[in-house]
C-alpha cells in the first residue's frame, strides 16, 4: 500500500525508543482506553472533529484530523533528520493509534526505512494478528509493547477489548527472538494497583528477550485532550504518582534480567 493516513509527525522525540527519534502517528486503534492521550487517533479515517477551543465556555470549531501521505513523501520527511538518528543511535518510531491497523502501508514504509538505513521501532498495543506481526517482523529493530492488565475482565472494562491476543502475541514475539521493550501506563487506582503490577511482573518474568520495562506515569494531557475533542471522559482529575510512589514501583520490578525505568 503506497498511501496511509497519519495524524501527526513528532520530531526530536526522546521518549519513544532509544536516541533521538521521529515519531509518526498512524490513525486507527482497536482499543478505546479510558485514559487515551491520543483520542484523535482512535478512528481510522480522516475526521472533522469538534474542537472545544475555550474549554469552559464551550466555543467549538471544526478541525480536520488526519491526512493522507504516500510512502515516498513520508520517507523524504523522515530522512530530513537522518543526521540526528545517526549521531544519537535513534531512528523512527511508528505509533498511533495502533500502527498495525494500517499494515500494508506500515510494511511499505518500514521497507523504505531499511533501504535508507534508518533504525525502526513500533509502538503497539499488541491487539493484532500473528500474520501482521510476521509481515513486519524483519523490518523492525525494536517493539515497544504496551501491557495494561493481565486480568482479562479489567482489560475488557477499561479498554473495550480482551487482552487474550495481546498477551499471546507478546509471547510469540519474544519467543521468536525480537528485542522488546514493555511499556506500562500507570493510571492511578486503575493499572497502578499492587495486584495488577504483581501479575504483570509474574507474566513478564516468564518471557524471554525483554530488554527494558518502562513505566509511563499518568499523563494529565489525557483529560485535557478528551475535553478538547469533546469526547466523553470516564476519568476525572486523577493525580500523577509522586516520585516516591514511582521509585517504589521501579524497585519492585528491579532485576538483572532487564532494565527498569520511569518514562519512555
Ligand atoms: S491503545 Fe493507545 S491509542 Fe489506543 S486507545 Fe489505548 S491509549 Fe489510545
Amino acid at each position: 500500500m503506497n498511501e496511509g493516513i497519519i495524524f501527526d509527525i513528532k520530531r526530536y522525540a526522546i521518549n519513544d525508543g532509544p536516541g533521538i527519534r521521529t515519531t509518526v502517528f498512524l490513525k486507527g486503534c482497536p482499543l478505546n482506553c479510558w485514559w487515551c492521550h491520543n483520542p484523535e487517533g482512535i478512528k481510522p479515517n480522516i475526521e472533522k472533529l469538534d474542537i472545544n477551543k475555550k474549554i469552559n465556555s464551550k466555543i467549538n470549531e471544526k478541525e480536520i484530523i488526519g491526512y493522507k501521505i504516500n510512502v515516498k513523501d513520508l520517507t523524504n520527511e523522515l530522512l530530513k533528520d537522518y543526521i540526528f538518528y545517526k549521531e544519537s543511535g535513534g531512528g523512527v518510531t511508528f505509533s498511533g493509534g495502533e500502527p498495525l491497523i494500517q499494515i500494508d502501508f506500515l510494511h511499505s514504509i518500514l521497507i523504505e526505512c531499511k533501504k535508507n538505513n534508518i533504525k525502526t521501532a513500533i509502538d503497539t498495543c499488541g491487539y493484532s494478528t500473528i500474520i501482521k506481526i510476521d509481515k513486519i517482523y524483519d523490518y523492525v529493530d525494536l517493539f515497544l509493547y504496551d501491557i495494561k492488565f493481565i486480568d482479562e475482565k479489567q482489560h475488557l472494562k477499561y479498554t473495550g477489548k480482551s487482552n487474550e491476543k495481546i498477551l499471546s502475541n507478546l509471547k510469540y514475539l519474544t519467543d521468536k527472538g525480537k528485542k522488546t521493550q514493555i511499556r506500562i501506563p500507570l493510571i492511578p487506582n486503575i493499572t497502578d494497583t499492587s495486584e495488577n503490577l504483581f501479575s504483570i511482573k509474574q507474566f513478564i518474568d516468564n518471557l524471554r528477550n525483554i530488554s527494558e520495562i518502562c513505566f509511563l506515569p499518568y499523563n494529565k494531557l489525557a483529560e485535557y485532550k478528551l475535553t478538547k475533542f469533546n469526547k466523553n471522559s470516564k476519568i476525572k482529575k486523577l493525580s500523577t504518582q509522586s516520585q516516591k510512589e514511582l521509585n517504589k514501583i521501579k524497585d519492585y520490578f528491579k532485576t538483572e534480567k532487564y532494565k527498569v525505568k520511569i518514562g519512555g
